[in-house]
C-alpha cells in the first residue's frame, strides 16, 4: 500500500466514513464551493423542490462523496450511491432510475466511466425525467417511456475535461475542488484525532498537515499511521517528534514524497545531471513500470515544481536540486 496514494486502497472507505463531515458547517476549506452549494440547497429547500443535478470535480481524496452525502443529508433524503465502472449497461442504470423515489440523490462516482448506452439514457432522465425502455431486439424493438419522479444527481468525475458536452451541460452546478491549503489540512488533522480520540500537540499536526500533499485523505492516512507508532513506540501522544520519528520511518519526507518519488528525483539529477532524460529512460533507471512513473510519481512532483516535462524530455528544476540537498548545475534557473 501506498501511503501517499490520493485514492481510497482496500477497505479503507470503511475507516473512513467516521471521519466524514456529515454537514456542510463541518467541511473544512473548501468555501468558496460550500457557499455556493450551501445556496443551491438552501434555495431548493425554500422551494420544496430536488436541487438542480450537481457536478464535483477535483483529484480524488479532496471531498467529493463527502459533499454527495452532506447533499443528500441537507436535503434530509436518502443516497444511492453507484459509479460509472459499476453501470455496464444501459439496463443497469434503468434499474437504478426506475427504483428512485422522489427527491432522492443519486450519486454516482467516476461518471466520465459510465458506457455510452447509459450515458445516453442519463441525458434524457436528467432533463426530462424519463427512461426509455427498450423491449425486444432488432427491427421489431420498441421503446416504451417511463416516468421516473424528479431525483438529484451528484455526478463525480476526477477530469471534467472527459465528460462529453452534453452530459456537462446538464448539470445546473459545477464545484471544482482545489487542493487544500497547509492550514486547512491542519484543522482536518485536528478534527480527525479529535473522533478518533488521538492526543495530538499542535505542532504534531502541522507536521502531518505539512506532509499530505493538499489532500484530507492522506492527512487522515499519515494520522492513523502516526497514532500507531505513536502507542507503540511512545507514550501515545504525537508530538512533532514522534511525527517526525514515524513519517520517516514510513519514508514520507517534508514535502510529502515518499520513496518513489524521491528515487525519480534522485536518478534524474544524479544519473542524468538534471535532464533532459525520457520517461522510459528514467523508468528503467528506477526500476518501475513506465506508466507508473508517468501516473504515480509525476503528477505530484510536476505540483510541487520538481519536476517539468519538456517536448525534449523531464527536467529537474531548481527546487529539485535543493530538495536533494545539492547545488544546481550552472544554467538551471528554473
Ligand atoms: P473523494 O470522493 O473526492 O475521493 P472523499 O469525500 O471520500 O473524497 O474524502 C476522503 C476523506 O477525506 C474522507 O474521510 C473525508 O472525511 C475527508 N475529507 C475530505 N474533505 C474534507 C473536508 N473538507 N473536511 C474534512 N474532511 C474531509
Amino acid at each position: 500500500q501506498r501511503l501517499t496514494a490520493a485514492e481510497a486502497e482496500g477497505d479503507e472507505r470503511v475507516v473512513e466514513a467516521a471521519l466524514r463531515p456529515r454537514s456542510l458547517d463541518e467541511v473544512i476549506g473548501q468555501s468558496r464551493v460550500r457557499d455556493q452549494l450551501g445556496l443551491v440547497l438552501e434555495a431548493a429547500r425554500q422551494r420544496e423542490r430536488a436541487p438542480d443535478h450537481v457536478l464535483l470535480s477535483g483529484p480524488p481524496g479532496l471531498g467529493k462523496t463527502t459533499l454527495a452525502m452532506i447533499i443528500a443529508s441537507e436535503m434530509s433524503t436518502p443516497l444511492r450511491l453507484t459509479s460509472g465502472p459499476a453501470i455496464t449497461h444501459a439496463g443497469d442504470l434503468a434499474a437504478i432510475l426506475s427504483g428512485l423515489n422522489e427527491g432522492d440523490v443519486l450519486f454516482v462516482d467516476e461518471i466520465h466511466r459510465m458506457s455510452r448506452p447509459a450515458e445516453e439514457m442519463l441525458y434524457v432522465a436528467m432533463e426530462d425525467f424519463r427512461v426509455d425502455v427498450v423491449i425486444g431486439k432488432g427491427p421489431g424493438a420498441t421503446a416504451i417511456p417511463l416516468e421516473i419522479p424528479p431525483f438529484t444527481l451528484v455526478g463525480a468525475t476526477t477530469r471534467a475535461g472527459l465528460l462529453p458536452g452534453p452530459l456537462r451541460d446538464r448539470f445546473g452546478f459545477t464545484a471544482h475542488l482545489e487542493f487544500y491549503e497547509p492550514h486547512e489540512l491542519d484543522r482536518i488533522v485536528r478534527r480527525s484525532a479529535g473522533l478518533l480520540d488521538v492526543e495530538l500537540t499542535d505542532t504534531g499536526s502541522t507536521e502531518i498537515a505539512s506532509r499530505s500533499r493538499g489532500t484530507p485523505r492522506i492527512a487522515n492516512r499519515l494520522l492513523r499511521r502516526v497514532r500507531d507508532f505513536a502507542q507503540v513506540r511512545a507514550d501515545g501522544v504525537v508530538t512533532l517528534d514522534v511525527a517526525h520519528q514515524a513519517l520517516d520511518l514510513y519514508e514520507v519526507d517534508q514535502s510529502g514524497l515518499d520513496r518513489l518519488d524521491r528515487a525519480v528525483l534522485d536518478v534524474l539529477c544524479r544519473r542524468f545531471g538534471g535532464g533532459p532524460v525520457g520517461v522510459s529512460t528514467l523508468a528503467v533507471a528506477v526500476g518501475e513500470e513506465r506508466e507508473t512513473v508517468e501516473e504515480v510519481a509525476e503528477p505530484f512532483l510536476v505540483r510541487s515544481g520538481l519536476l517539468a516535462r519538456t517536448p525534449r524530455g523531464r527536467v529537474a528544476t531548481r527546487a529539485a536540486w535543493e530538495h536533494l540537498g545539492m547545488a544546481p548545475p550552472q544554467g538551471v534557473t528554473a
